[in-house]
C-alpha cells in the first residue's frame, strides 16, 4: 500500500520524532523513487530539498529514521545498503553475473513466511539480506561467463 508524507510523517511523530528538514528529504526521496536507495543515490536525491545535506547527515537521517521504525535497509550482497520504507518490505533477488536487482512481490512469499513461523517457530524478516542467484541473461549458454552460474545449479 503506498504511504503518503503526512502518513509517514504522523508515524515518525508517533515514534516520539521530530520530522526534521533533513528527514523529510528523506522520506520525500523514497517515496518519489521507484527504486531502492543507496546513501550516495540518496546525497544525490535530496539534495535540491536540503542543500545543506552531507554524507554524515544523510546517514544521521537514515539511521535516526530507521530507529524510529520508518525506513529499514536491505543488503544486496558485497555492495552497499539499500533503504527503502519500512512499509515495502520485499524479498530482493540479486544477480552475482551483472548485479541486477528483482524485488519479489511481498505477496508472493506470504505463505511460505506464515509456514515457517508457525511450524519452525521462526519470524523472517524478508527485507533484510537478498537472495543471491543468476538472472536468464546471466544464464544463457550464449554466454561464456556463465559456466560458473550453470555449474552451479
Ligand atoms: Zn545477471
Ligand atoms: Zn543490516
Amino acid at each position: 500500500m503506498p504511504m503518503s508524507v503526512a502518513k509517514i510523517e504522523e508515524l515518525v511523530r508517533a515514534s516520539g520524532g521530530r520530522v526534521t528538514p533533513g528527514r523529510r528529504a528523506v522520506i520525500d526521496a523514497l517515496l518519489q523513487s521507484d527504486n531502492w536507495l543507496t546513501a550516495d543515490d540518496m546525497l544525490v536525491a535530496v539534495r535540491s530539498a536540503w542543500p545543506r545535506a552531507n554524507e554524515a547527515a544523510v546517514y544521521r537521517a537514515l539511521e535516526s529514521l530507521e530507529q524510529l521504525g520508518v525506513i529499514c535497509h536491505t543488503h544486496l550482497g558485497h555492495t552497499a545498503s539499500y533503504w527503502h520504507l519500512a512499509t515495502d518490505p520485499r524479498q530482493s533477488l540479486v544477480c552475482e553475473g551483472c548485479g541486477r536487482v528483482v524485488l519479489v512481490p511481498a505477496a508472493w512469499l506470504e505463505a511460505l513466511h506464515r509456514r515457517i513461523r508457525d511450524e519452525l517457530d521462526f519470524v523472517v524478516a524478508p527485507d533484510h539480506f537478498a537472495w543471491s542467484g543468476f538472472c536468464n541473461r546471466c544464464i544463457s549458454p550464449q554466454r561464456p561467463d556463465c559456466v560458473q552460474a550453470r555449474s552451479m545449479s
